[in-house]
């Protein structure tokens, strides 16, 4: 069973990684199409060596730069319509939906609604709009399956009993480059510091998200639509080796877990070809070097947003999309050093508190909610 895949973001950490993984499970798995937002040399030369059918350039500034370098072979698709275009293309049948933050909302819709299978990597888009996705997928009998290490493990670890006879969800947290500093230090760290995370290589919003730990709030939003769960039947729970990718606790006891090294290409593969299993290209793991696995709880004095994703998850309605779009705004001033990394979840909280939630959005409200919450971060910058 064979797979035509279009990669929203292949220039990107998960993107560059999905080419791997296409590489190495060969010529039944293709790339038909490649789509990022500016990185145009890159998206060429990826270009003439899958020759997909067609690429789409999110900028279209660089449409020129692009359009000299391809091949008869490969159409060129321009702007935010080029994506939707892409992905609805016949010659495609497998999304993966790796364009980081809100961007990739409207892309990672038209896939569902276009009925592809979708290997979802950018959790932004169920945090904005899970409210939307889901239903959109079951209505298209549409599968949504999850790249995010811990989602896939959750995944995996859900096959082995039913859904109603799951208690409880962990996802693990590798607690990040300040796992272990004060308050006071992580109050002034500097993005080169924030970039420096100790076990996943991954780009740098994702990066910046693990060091404030907004990574594992937006995750816990994204578990809580990708499996239907209850709020309170999840649970964050530190991990600093990153070996076990999460758990899940079975109602008799039972605690199912996945392990893995850190390695991205793993879950990406799972994605690509469930339910089958093949020959990976990830370095395997070896417990008997690894010797030890730690745990703690995390600690939410230090790391506020953790509180704020599970107040996020249960309150709804256009508050993810705040959240987001809050942090999106903040983790940017941060790394054009405008704010100290403190801040960064001082201002989302900041935003959240000013907003009236408006429950049951549709994606205009939601989109509107987005825009609002960047605008409130831009004004608290400039006061
Ligand atoms: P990255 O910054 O390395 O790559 C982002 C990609 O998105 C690039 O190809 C870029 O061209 C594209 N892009 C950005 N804005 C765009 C726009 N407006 N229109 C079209 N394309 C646009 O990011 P990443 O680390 O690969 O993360 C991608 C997504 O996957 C994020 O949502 C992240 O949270 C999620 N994720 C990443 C990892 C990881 O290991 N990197 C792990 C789990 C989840
Ligand atoms: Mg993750």
């Amino acid at each position: 069973m064979g797979r035509r895949i279009t990669i929203l973001g292949s220039t990107g950490s998960i993107g560059t990684s999905t080419l791997d993984v296409i590489r190495g499970l060969g010529p039944e798995y293709r790339a038909a199409g490649l789509a990022a937002r500016s990185r145009w040399r890159e998206l060429a030369e990826q270009a003439r060596e899958v020759r997909p059918s067609a690429v789409a350039i999110a900028d279209p500034r660089h449409a020129a730069d692009v359009r000299p370098l391809l091949n008869g072979a490969t159409e060129l698709l321009v702007g935010a319509e080029g994506l939707v275009e892409l992905v609805r293309r016949p010659e495609t049948d497998f999304v993966v939906a790796a364009i980081v933050g809100a961007a990739g909302l409207e892309s990672t819709l038209a896939a569902v609604d276009a009925g592809k299978t979708v290997g979802l990597a950018n959790k932004e888009a169920l945090v904005v709009a899970g409210a939307l996705l889901v239903p959109l997928a079951e209505a298209r009998n549409v599968d949504l399956l999850p790249i995010d290490s811990e989602h896939s493990a959750v995944f995996q670890a859900m096959a082995a009993g039913r859904r109603a006879e799951v208690r409880k969800v962990y996802l693990t947290a590798s607690g990040g480059p300040f796992r272990t500093w004060t308050a006071e230090q992580m109050a002034s760290a500097t993005p080169a510091d924030a970039l420096r995370h100790p076990t996943w290589s991954m780009g740098p919003k994702i990066t910046i998200d693990s060091a404030t730990m907004m990574n594992k709030a937006l995750e816990i939003i994204e578990a809580r639509w990708l499996f239907g769960l209850d709020v309170d039947s999840i649970e964050v729970l530190v991990h600093p080796e990153s070996i076990i990718h999460s758990m899940v606790e079975f109602r008799d006891g039972s605690v199912i877990a996945q392990l893995g090294t850190p390695d991205m290409r793993t879950p990406i593969q799972y994605a690509l070809t469930w339910p089958q299993r093949l020959e990976g290209c990830a370095r395997r793991l070896d417990l008997s070097t690894v010797r030890r696995l730690n745990f703690e709880p995390p600690d939410l004095e230090r790391f506020p947003a953790l509180r704020l994703g599970f107040e996020v998850a249960r309150t709804g309605g256009t508050a993810g999309a705040v959240l987001n779009a809050a942090n999106e705004a903040a983790v940017e001033a941060f790394r054009e050093n405008r704010i100290l990394f403190g801040r960064i979840v001082e201002i989302v909280e900041r935003v959240l508190e000013r907003h009236d939630v408006v429950p049951d959005p549709d994606l205009q409200t939601l989109l509107e909610a987005d825009a609002w919450a960047r605008r409130e971060v831009a004004e608290c910058l400039n006061a």
